[in-house]
């Protein structure tokens, strides 16, 4: 079985999943240790690390959609979020119960709220692992845009089983296409923590406790999502 056909329970409520796949002696580690200091290492996780397994789920066009016709937040942005960071969850154990079947192990950090609320850092950053594999390049927005687009949620995981061995279970992702400098997404944040010089941090996690303030009834609901919904999005073809 591969990857693909493991996410079939969920893939009628995605596009199709991109995959990469980072080895731990890979030199893009080294470079993202040196950037991101209080980074864990995959050892960390799992003593036997070999391989960091990386992946991501774009959200379908009706989701992108709803959060670009409103000025707020939409809901079923909201729910999209809270949702997938469930479904990594339970694709991870579906990943991790795969290979075992394989005679290797797993190990994985949560979709998000693994960080520090004081300084917003992550000791564990799927997005800036998917940038190390390839997967993905940072945007002007300071996500992570794929082949796919930006809006979706990334997941990852950290296995024994050998980069070479995965390699052969997982379709090879399309190279990411760059950001294009367009201002889209620091002309539409309702809130100026995004602008044309940069992202401050501290606002834009205070405007989505404002959003999780309106939709409690969905869980941890910290999203705003209105700067991923431009044209790198989903690179929707004319
Ligand atoms: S909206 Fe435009 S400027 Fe912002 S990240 Fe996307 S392509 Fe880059
Ligand atoms: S997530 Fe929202 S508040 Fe934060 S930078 Fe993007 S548009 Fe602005």
């Amino acid at each position: 079985m591969s990857l693909a056909t493991l996410f079939s329970p969920w893939a009628s409520f995605y596009r199709p999943p991109l995959f990469a796949l980072l080895p731990v002696d890979d030199p893009g580690l080294g470079e993202l240790y040196h950037h991101l200091p209080y980074h864990l290492q995959p050892v960390d996780l799992l003593a036997s690390a070999r391989t960091i397994l990386i992946y991501f789920l774009p959200f379908p066009p009706e989701v992108i959609a709803a959060n670009r016709q409103q000025p707020d937040t939409a809901p079923l942005w909201a729910e999209y979020y809270v949702r997938t960071n469930q479904v990594i969850g339970q694709f991870n154990q579906a990943i991790a119960h795969w290979l075992e079947q394989a005679g290797y192990h797993a190990a994985w950090q949560p979709a998000t709220h693994n960080f520090d609320e004081k300084t917003l850092t992550a000791p564990w950053s799927h997005k800036s692992l998917a940038v190390a594999a390839g997967l993905a390049v940072f945007g002007r927005h300071q996500q992570a845009i794929t082949a796919a687009g930006c809006a979706g949620r990334f997941g990852s995981l950290v296995t024994d089983a050998p980069p070479d061995w995965l390699s052969t279970q997982l379709p090879p992702a399309p190279p990411p296409e760059p950001c294009l400098d367009c201002g889209y997404c620091w002309r539409v944040c309702p809130v100026g923590a995004l602008t044309a010089t940069g992202l401050d941090k501290q606002k834009c996690y205070s405007r989505l406790l404002e959003v999780a303030a309106r939709f409690t009834h969905l869980g941890l609901c910290d999203v705003c999502g209105k700067c991923s919904v431009g044209p790198c999005a989903a690179w929707e073809k004319e």
